[in-house]
């Protein structure tokens, strides 16, 4: 068999036969009857990974996928870009685990991480190495604001993800999973985000002053408002589970003037959005506004390995020693990956290509806005969802999404659902994918809606009841 690593053998996916192929199934159902059942991809996409290069994923049966999934997020140049396997390769031959030691890797990627900045933040903002997920990174930054600010409560917003901890799941919107557990992180306080698709009043964008905005203002402003002033504000730029939804930009400068005037630490969640994912190297420079903690992660490495930072205002450094610790707190290889992906975002103008691509898949999308089961299409740079809704009551189609996603795995194309129930087709394809590799995974995508919608003929026969 042809690997991957022969990567220019890769020009398009190629799926023979059902799926799971026979290997895959046997890795599979292994992997049923000795995992929890609490995970998740392979329950969707039903698929075991030999191998993968670039945009593409090879299983075990010799099916190549376009992969729009990338390590949720965590691959912005592909799976195993070559440039990226040389510095891992000669990292884990020096050493790989530091603590948090400083080491020429961590020092040149605290470096590249700084210059990524705004130029008016650089010169004020520190950095802390966080235990290796976005989760953690998330704990991180609460606990530093509330130590910061010797305040307990903190807003978070509906419809956002901030990880499965304790704390991160008390940030989230999503309420079954927190119901399960009696999740009891006190002091945290949701607000509308600003979702024209879901206001909670009914008004339309037409008519509403950001309405959303002036509710949390005027909230946090009543001295009978109920919440005393929180330690921080949480906010999603683009809440990527939550569906792939950008904020608007009157409602986050908004957030932003807030909390600045009461004092309130605004801790902006790039875990998702972050390096480079919607065009900048943060989303919230495309705002316009400087937050005081900014939580990063999935894609920090460029390669998938695990490494999660805050990056704060020094103003708020009042941590003593040993206030966030965490064993996995120097991977080197993800440091010396890190500043290897920078040097390629600079030399190829990967931001560029984000921007072009995402353009390219605005193209393509046009003409679904008069779909009938298509609520919205929403994207920024290369995160994008398609919103399906049933027509004839415009109930979230989270079974019809699911159908799509089937569907495209068998064409060749991994996607991710996301928002509620699922319902919400996602992309979000490496920042360096090219233009032929968009435009076949959207002609799978569109040819997928089309057959799983009841109103076309289908291949996969009618569709249960949607709800
Ligand atoms: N914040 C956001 C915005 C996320 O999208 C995620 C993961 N999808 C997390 C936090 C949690 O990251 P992790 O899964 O690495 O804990």
């Amino acid at each position: 068999m042809v690997t991957l690593g022969q990567r220019e053998t890769l020009i398009g996916p190629c799926v023979h036969g059902e799926l799971p192929g026979p290997r895959s199934a046997e890795l599979l159902a292994r992997q049923s009857r000795r995992e929890s059942n609490a995970r998740v991809y392979p329950q969707r996409l039903p698929i075991a990974i030999a191998d993968a290069a670039g945009s593409f994923v090879r299983d075990l049966d010799g099916n190549v996928f376009i992969d729009f999934l990338t390590g949720a997020g965590a691959l912005p140049l592909g799976h195993s870009h070559p440039e990226l396997v040389a510095v891992v390769t000669e990292q884990v031959g020096l050493f790989a685990h530091g603590l948090d030691f400083p080491t020429p890797a961590k020092d040149a990627f605290t470096g590249a991480q700084l210059s990524m900045l705004p130029p008016t933040m650089r010169g004020r903002m520190k950095i802390h190495f966080c235990g290796p997920t976005g989760a953690n990174a998330v704990d991180a930054a609460l606990k530093l604001c509330k130590t910061a600010t010797g305040r307990g409560d903190v807003i978070s917003f509906q419809g956002g993800f901030h990880g499965t901890t304790h704390a991160g799941m008390a940030l989230s919107g999503p309420v079954s999973t927190k119901a399960l557990v009696r999740n009891g992180v006190p002091g945290i306080h949701f607000f509308p985000y600003s979702s024209c698709g879901r206001c909670p009043v009914d008004l339309t964008p037409e008519t509403c002053t950001t309405n959303c905005v002036a509710y949390f203002e005027r909230s946090l402003r009543d001295p009978n408002g109920g919440i005393p002033l929180p330690a921080a504000v949480v906010l999603e730029m683009v809440q990527g589970e939550g569906g792939v939804v950008p904020a608007r930009l009157d409602f986050v400068r908004r957030v932003r003037a807030l909390t600045r005037d009461l004092g309130i630490p605004l801790v902006v969640d790039e875990v998702q959005t972050g390096c480079g994912r919607t065009g900048t190297w943060f989303a919230f420079e495309q705002y316009d506004i400087e937050p005081d903690v900014i939580i990063a992660s999935k894609a920090l490495s460029g390669i998938g390995a695990p490494v999660a930072i805050i990056l704060y205002d020094e103003r708020l450094d009042t941590w003593a020693p040993g206030a966030h610790t965490g064993t996995f707190r120097g991977n080197q290889l993800a440091f010396a990956a890190g500043v290897e992906t920078i040097r390629i975002f600079h030399r190829d103008d990967v931001l560029s290509n984000v921007r072009r691509r995402g353009e390219q898949i605005a193209r393509a999308f046009e003409g679904l806005r008069d779909h009938p089961w298509v609520r919205d299409v929403r994207g920024l740079g290369l995160m994008w969802g398609i919103e399906l809704a049933d027509p004839a009551d415009g109930r979230p189609a989270g079974e019809l999404a699911e159908r799509i996603q089937t569907l495209a795995l068998r064409r060749g194309l991994i996607l991710e659902l996301g928002g509620r129930h699922d319902c919400v087709v996602r992309l979000m394809p490496p920042l360096n994918v090219t233009e032929d590799v968009i435009d076949t995974a959207c002609t799978i995508l569109l040819d997928a809606l089309q057959e799983c919608c009841p109103s076309a003929p289908s291949l996969l026969g009618p569709l249960r009841s949607i709800s």
